[in-house]
């Protein structure tokens, strides 16, 4: 490895490494001055920042973590320069049960069944701050499904509840213990 000085195709310079054989170097150092300086290339991206768009994937899922469906969207494109806003809308930073990190929301499937307009108006907003392309995988047999399952799973809690004379059907829903005698007598 041994450090060159690199003319940019700005116009500016600047210290490399470059390894391998000298032909490969020369090549390097050949399309680095096709290219902008790490400076010009940041200015660069500040400035195009603005334009460019915020990908949002709406899709459905179960978590194994505490058994509920969520509607979740998933924001993907320029979100960096847009994380205060994006904080604003109430959307979060981190790792969704199914994918990788980037910022996204939550909404309970019994918020969206009530009213499926949530999501537009969420993305409505979106595209108050950014241009927005949208993409959506939840699908209306898939819903009818999980609609299906979730009245399964409630009309068997209330005849557990009515068989264990218990008050309330909250603490069994909501109990571990409820759960978990709900997975065994589900499976
Ligand atoms: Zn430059």
């Amino acid at each position: 490895m041994a450090k060159y000085q690199a003319t940019y195709g700005c116009g500016h310079t600047g210290t490399v490494d470059l390894f391998g054989p000298t032909k490969q170097r020369e090549n390097r150092l050949e399309w680095l001055a096709t290219q902008l300086c790490p400076d010009c290339w940041k200015e660069k991206q500040a400035k195009e920042a603005p334009s460019r768009p915020i990908f949002a994937s709406v899709s459905l899922f179960d978590t194994d973590v505490d058994e509920k469906v969520y509607v979740v969207i998933e924001l993907g494109g320029e979100t960096y320069s847009r994380k205060e806003d994006l904080k604003k809308l109430g959307f979060s930073w981190g790792a969704t049960p199914v994918g990788p990190t980037c910022w996204h929301k939550l909404i309970p499937f019994e918020d969206y069944i009530k009213n499926s307009a949530i999501v537009d108006d969420i993305i409505r907003e979106l595209k108050e701050i950014a241009p927005v392309s949208v993409s959506t995988s939840v699908q209306k047999k898939k819903l009818t499904f999980i609609l299906r399952d979730c009245n399964r799973r409630r009309n068997f809690a209330k005849k557990l509840q009515k068989f264990l004379n218990l008050k309330s059907l909250s603490s069994l829903m909501e109990g571990g213990m409820g759960k978990y005698m709900l997975r065994i007598l589900f499976t």
